[in-house]
């Protein structure tokens, strides 16, 4: 357990913070040390974009620093850049694997060791970001939008991201090498940034500031391509005009210095891809680069909106063959008597059903009639009797822990929402009773709630923070009873650190 660990700046790597740690703790030149104290091992690596190990450096870094696997994740790691544009499954496995010990394969399974398009070689900086890191923070700290593939200017100063003497991805990963030693203070290069390439440049930028742990998956891209090239008038007769819209992302990309993402190099036109029914994840760049101009009125934000709202699996049209010798509507009666028999008795399979006399009447009446329908609309085996199966609980506490991960990301995120308890995470999971049942035989499970479920003071202390912005939007003054009142408190509820925190908010509020 550490008792000191840097308090990170905004939006520095995690690898930076470790840096810095070795720095401040006069380590930099024993780093098999730095790593067996943040990590808890000897074994853990040194990776500055998706790192791994993430609830071993929670858990050793807790006494000083109240933080956990999804904020890290969320706040000093590139993962975000990516999450969105991945399949759900994709971002669950990969916070799972970088919450563990084992990351060795998540480059791989996010596609990003396949793309074409690669992180820099070597880990960069703004010179004159770095001239005022040091003037204000007296250090100097690695950024992650400074380490973004495919961008290579600071926005904020409008020059060249210049290369450090450390490469971002080194075949030596045990050192975590700091800013301050590896930068040399130069001259910055200016550049001219139009305002397409800056609006791709800041949506680069908002995807870490506004990290969404969610992967969209390919179907939804897919959608949102086709109605996108449906609203701008690039369909014709049902077909999606792909030579017009790569004309159009040529003229504004073409003149500028992103015209080499325009092209692939295995001569796979990646724009026509974009607007097809989705087989393969794509960069994020290739998202940003047709997004920022096609949508011109809109955030980042609102198209990620968009996206998250259409549905992830294609439904599929039920194709409905009615004989042509029988009256529709005897049809329709008969479907609708067996769909009213199964919803009757939903643990019973067809067999059971037929011991009723309606039952074997209608399935009669189906069978000769209606069989590809009745085919596609019984139920498929007797749940009452459905045999046992022997239970693989490692997998099944795995797979919770690689659930909740997901859920929670996506509730904390809330601002209104019920107290995370252990039982309401539970509820939240498939074969909830089950696992309440049989937590005692699922370990990590177990250890993951034990460590989230929220204790009542953090709870309240939620919902003081809702009603302090409440008040402010309201524009009136933050009193100790307003904000009680609202956040419905009971008074013999407040403990000591919430008594702090409602003065804290008061402070803030005058
Ligand atoms: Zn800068």
């Amino acid at each position: 357990m550490l008792t000191y660990f840097p308090v990170p700046y905004e939006d520095e790597l995690l690898y930076s913070c470790v840096a810095r740690y070795a720095l401040h703790t006069g380590q930099a030149d024993n780093q098999k040390a730095v790593i067996r104290d943040i990590f808890g091992i000897g074994t853990a690596v040194a990776i500055p974009d998706i790192p791994s190990h993430l609830q071993d450096l929670s858990r050793n870094v807790s006494r000083v620093w109240k933080t956990n696997v999804n904020q890290l994740i969320a706040e000093f790691t590139l993962a975000p850049l990516y999450f969105p544009f991945l399949s759900e499954m994709q971002v669950r496995q990969t916070i799972s694997s970088m919450a563990s010990k084992e990351g060795g394969k998540i480059h791989t399974r996010m596609g990003l060791v396949a793309s074409s398009i690669q992180p820099p070689t070597y880990f960069r900086f703004c010179p004159k970001c770095l001239e005022e890191q040091k003037r204000i923070l007296g250090e100097c700290y690695w950024l992650r939008k400074h380490q973004l593939p495919s961008i290579d200017v600071c926005i904020k100063h409008n020059c060249k991201l210049e290369n450090s003497n450390v490469y971002f991805h080194p075949k030596q990963k045990h050192h975590f090498h700091s800013a301050i030693k590896e930068c040399q203070p130069c001259t910055a290069q200016a550049i001219e940034v139009n305002k397409d390439e800056r609006r791709l440049i800041e949506f680069h930028e908002q995807l870490l500031m506004n990290p969404i742990l969610q992967g969209f998956g390919p179907n939804r891209w897919s959608l949102f391509y086709q109605s996108l090239a449906k609203d701008l008038g690039f369909v014709h007769k049902n077909r999606v005009q792909h030579h017009d819209i790569n004309l159009f992302l040529r003229k504004k990309w073409g003149n500028s210095r992103f015209n080499v993402y325009l092209d692939e190099d295995n001569s796979n036109d990646w724009i026509t891809n974009l607007f097809r029914k989705h087989r393969k994840s794509f960069h994020p760049i290739r998202h940003l680069m047709v997004t920022s101009v096609l949508m011109p009125e809109r955030t980042l934000s609102e198209v990620l909106d968009l996206v998250a709202k259409l549905p992830t699996e294609r439904i599929e049209p039920v194709k409905i063959t009615v004989p042509t010798d029988m009256p529709a509507v005897q049809i329709k009666s008969h479907r609708d008597e067996w769909n009213k028999l199964i919803e009757d008795n939903p643990a019973w399979g067809v067999k059971k059903i037929r011991t009723l006399s309606s039952g074997s009447r209608v399935y009669a009446w189906l069978y000769r009639n209606d069989g590809d329908w009745l085919m596609f609309n019984s139920p498929k085996e007797d749940k009452s009797t459905m045999r046992r199966k022997v239970v693989d609980y490692q997998d099944w506490d795995s797979k919770n822990v690689i659930n909740l991960e997901a859920i929670y990301a996506e509730l904390v995120q809330s601002k209104e929402r019920p107290r995370l308890t252990q039982s309401y995470l539970v509820k939240q999971l498939p074969r909830a009773n089950s696992i309440q049942k049989h937590l005692i035989d699922l370990p990590q499970t177990k250890q993951w709630l034990d460590s989230h479920a929220e204790c009542l003071d953090d709870y309240i202390i939620l919902r003081l923070n809702t009603a302090y912005r409440i008040i402010i939007e309201k524009n009136v003054e933050v009193k100790r009873w307003r904000l009680i009142r609202i956040a419905n408190i009971r008074e013999e509820l407040i403990t000591n650190r919430i008594e702090n925190e409602i003065q804290l908010l008061e402070n803030k509020g005058k």
